[in-house]
């Protein structure tokens, strides 16, 4: 088994549905990832808080088994993201982004941690993400996210990075933004003449589509009967994709293909409460039954 080092938001978020509201709960890409990952390997996460970060939230993430060394505490407010979803749920208007300690969060791995295994970069300014590479030691996988503000603000140092990691992991409407392709098998094509060998488009209700060497594989959305907040769904992804990929220790075609079943499966549990409340008391158990029904589910 090997281990996962995350570096991304912590948040305090405020999420409007139609299914609820929360507000000032448990949000930001580290933890979403972090969290799904710890479902199968061991996770080391790096990033920033303010003083006004609950400690409960530490404690619920090392209950969880994660490495918190690497989150710093900062003096000033938490990082705080609103948003408000559509009746459809597709979706969603940011309300605000207060950005607070996390504007000037200059990632720093711990030594413990220069020896991670696999890196996840979520989604921070892309010479940061370049910078987190460049402090691992001797990574065997890096994958990577990134979103529409760096699409547009820092292109030249977004490519930069992504050519320096293994597997990009973005949604359709950036992957079209930033290949300017909006086919998605071509827009593949264009990330992986980049560098990373392996792409993964998350496509929301729709799934994901992986593409690498070995072809095209496809992953249906785990049809649910009422989604309530699919906040951090896409964190949730990259997160038991890179933790099943860091538990079965090799990445041949089978083993990246079941990772996208694990990633579909932790994304499906994440959006079926607010904020990362499902992951609370989830089984792992209830892991290995869901990814059974996605067997069945795209099985003939
Ligand atoms: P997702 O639904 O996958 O886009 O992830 C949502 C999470 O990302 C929320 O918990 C937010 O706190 C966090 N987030 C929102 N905007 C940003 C941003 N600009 N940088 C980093 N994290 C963000």
């Amino acid at each position: 088994m090997l281990n996962v080092l995350v570096v991304g938001s912590i948040a305090l978020d405020d999420v409007e549905a139609p299914a609820g509201s929360a507000k000032s709960v448990l949000g930001g890409a580290a933890c979403y990832f972090a969290v799904a990952s710890s479902f199968f390997a061991p996770v080391r996460a790096v990033g920033v808080a303010g003083n006004d970060f609950p400690q409960e939230h530490l404690d619920f993430l090392e209950g969880r088994g994660i490495d918190v060394a690497g989150i710093h505490r900062a003096d000033g407010p938490t990082f705080r993201w609103g948003g408000r979803y559509h009746e459809s749920l597709n979706r969603r208007d940011t309300l605000f982004t207060e950005l607070g300690v996390f504007e000037d969060f200059e990632p720093k791995l711990p030594e413990a941690y220069r020896d991670s295994e696999l890196v996840f970069l979520a989604n921070i300014h892309p010479s940061l993400q370049l910078s987190v590479l460049e402090q691992a030691t001797n990574p065997h996988f890096a994958a990577m996210d990134t979103m529409d503000f760096w699409i547009e603000g820092t292109s030249e140092e977004l490519r930069r990075t992504i050519a320096r990691v293994n597997c990009l992991i973005i949604n359709d409407e950036e992957a079209q933004q930033l290949t300017g392709e909006s086919n998605l098998v071509r827009a593949a094509d264009w990330i992986r003449a980049l560098g990373p060998e392996t792409v993964v488009i998350k496509r929301g209700e729709h799934g994901a589509l992986l593409f690498d060497a070995e072809g095209i594989f496809a992953a249906p959305a785990f049809p649910l009967r009422e989604v309530r907040d699919p906040t951090g769904a896409g964190d949730s992804f990259a997160g038991g994709f890179m933790g099943a990929l860091a538990r079965e220790d090799h990445r041949d075609p089978q083993a990246v293909r079941r990772a996208v079943i694990y990633g579909s499966v932790l994304a499906s549990f994440c959006v079926e409460r607010f904020s990362l409340d499902r992951f609370r008391n989830l089984e792992g158990a209830e892991v290995d039954a869901r990814f059974e029904e996605f067997r069945a589910l795209t099985r003939f």
